[in-house]
């Protein structure tokens, strides 16, 4: 398994409100997390650093001690670990006022020898590459989301509609948030990226399909997929994490 990351502030914002986090405990085993954080200039990287730290830290806390071996249990395990960066996050914005609002959205993905666990709250995607398909495993918590699905507008109208900016779940702005979680089989050359909107609003789903296909180390497809965003003028943090399994 091999797991490479990079964030970039992109060629219009002034600071970068994206973090990822990377843990390898073992080389069977990978934990990868992308936050894009939002509540002003300092906060919105406040919570996003916050948020990859306490859920890869308390995800690998957990893999230390052994994971079970049912699904279900090992989902939890996952909510678990989006629960305490949520609390952590929350209480940091409850007691100092330069952090209140703050917030930011959680992709993540638990690793292992022949399955991935995902977790989402709010926009940042996680895509599954396998046998020259790619598919979208998190869905997005947003209000353009929720318009596609009634079927008020169309995904290419959601790409550039004035609202696609709102998500309708996010960590650190209440005590509680709604965690969707995914399981997936995966073989031998499939491929897993998370990535924040700063790629996807930019970068089709088409071109992004089109690099994982690929056979170049993640590394270079990751520096690949920025090149993509900044040519289209990376109005956003762009942040890029590749797994292949
Ligand atoms: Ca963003």
């Amino acid at each position: 398994m091999k797991l490479f990351g990079l964030t970039d502030t992109g060629l219009v914002r002034q600071n970068n409100q994206d973090s990822y986090a990377i843990r390898q405990p073992d080389e069977s085993l990978g934990i990868v997390v992308v936050c894009d954080g939002m509540g002003g200039a300092r906060a919105g990287n406040v919570a996003s650093a916050v948020g990859v730290e306490a859920f890869s830290s308390a995800l690998e806390e957990s893999c230390r001690q052994g994971l079970p071996p049912d699904p279900e249990r090992k989902q939890e395990l996952l909510k678990s670990a989006v629960r305490t960066a949520n609390g952590q996050i929350y209480e940091l914005a409850e007691e100092n006022p330069e952090y209140y609002g703050m917030g930011t959205t959680l992709v993540a993905a638990l690793i292992l020898s022949n399955e991935a666990y995902i977790a989402n709250v709010g926009d940042s995607r996680c895509y599954h590459w396998s046998e020259g398909m790619l598919h979208q495993i998190s869905q997005d918590h947003s209000v353009v989301q929720a318009l596609v699905e009634r079927g008020e507008i169309t995904p290419e109208q959601a790409r550039t509609h004035p609202r696609k900016n709102l998500i309708t779940r996010a960590l650190g702005t209440a005590i509680g948030t709604q965690i969707d979680v995914f399981r997936i089989d995966y073989r031998a050359g499939d491929k897993l990226l998370l990535c924040s909107d700063g790629l996807t609003n930019v970068v089709t789903d088409d071109v992004v399909s089109r690099e994982l296909a690929l056979n170049i180390a993640p590394e270079d497809m990751a520096r690949a997929l920025l090149t993509l965003a900044i040519e289209q003028g990376a109005p956003d943090n762009v942040t890029v994490v590749v797994a292949q399994l």
